[in-house]
């Protein structure tokens, strides 16, 4: 008898236990002991500008661009972004095993495919105030520091950015087309096709960067196609897979991706993707389509 009571108080025990385990709640703070800034965010949880403005340093005429890029600061507040309307249910982050294993490496986001508002990601430091989700940055460190033994001194000049950043840099190039006598509707087009509109930058997603050669500052002040005459871009070019990357917008792929040639920007896919995608000469949507 008392064998039984012993037996019915150890079952309620782990009834109580496992119900109170069921109800926790997401996680939005990362707990890792890494030494990197690490915070969990979501697009409509757009992060205040770190004082300490990066070191971008050009181009009006692309993705990239001259306004320092605002990298999140660890005491950051939710601001709600300009470009979404969410209820705070469908904004709170869902746990990361409720999406499909390649949620985030393979994601697509481009004109046609805007971010999922329920996306996340953890920011990690790459290189000075760049930061990218915590499934690159260590691929994209360990990228850089064998460009830098090749003898290649990379530097990164866009990582991730929020929505709030890619709105302001729209919003000027479309004003800038405005300024040359375009119609708000003819300027709106033309800017897209340098800038993303807001949501559909895969800089959004933490998994693409912008990076030059230190070598390319010194004939240059813009991002512009020429850097693919440059040794480090053939070296990038060549090793980036074995660390996960592709060459996102190849030349002869802009009617697929949307987006102009840029020599300048990685995106990690995950090696085994990133391989089969240079080894062929993909772009990603190309890739996406074959693995349906
Ligand atoms: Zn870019």
């Amino acid at each position: 008898m008392i064998f039984r009571k012993i037996l019915l108080l150890t079952l309620l025990t782990a009834l109580i236990l496992s119900t109170g385990c069921s109800k926790e709640p997401t996680v939005s703070e990362s707990s890792s002991e890494s030494s990197f800034a690490s915070i969990i965010i979501t697009p409509e949880k757009s992060e205040v500008s770190s004082e300490s403005s990066s070191s971008e340093t050009s181009s009006d005429s692309s993705e990239h661009s001259s306004v320092p890029e605002k990298t999140p600061s660890s005491g950051e507040s939710s601001v709600p972004s300009i470009t979404t309307s969410s209820t705070p249910e469908t904004s709170s982050s869902a746990p990361e095993e409720t999406f499909p294993k390649d949620y985030r490496t393979l994601i697509l986001v481009n004109p046609w495919n805007h971010i999922p508002e329920d996306y996340t990601l953890e920011l990690e430091t790459v290189q000075g105030n760049y930061k990218m989700d915590i499934k690159a940055a260590e691929s994209a460190r360990n990228l850089l520091e064998a460009a830098a033994e090749a003898g290649f001194n990379m530097q990164l000049c866009s990582a991730y950015r929020t929505i709030e950043r890619s709105a302001y840099l729209y919003e000027r190039k479309v004003n800038q087309y405005i300024g040359y006598g375009y119609s708000e509707e003819d300027a709106k087009v033309e800017a897209a096709r340098w800038v993303a509109p807001p949501g559909t930058s895969e800089h959004h997603t933490g998994l693409a960067m912008d990076l030059v050669s230190a070598e390319y500052w010194g004939y240059y002040s813009d991002l512009e196609h020429a850097y693919e005459e440059f040794d480090s871009f053939e070296w990038m070019y060549e090793h980036c897979a074995e660390f996960g990357f592709i060459l996102r917008y190849p030349k002869d792929k802009q009617d697929i991706t949307g987006i102009t040639y840029e020599p300048w920007h990685y995106r990690y896919v995950g090696v085994e993707a990133a391989e089969y995608i240079m080894e062929n000469g993909l772009c990603l949507e190309e890739y996406l389509e074959e693995i349906k």
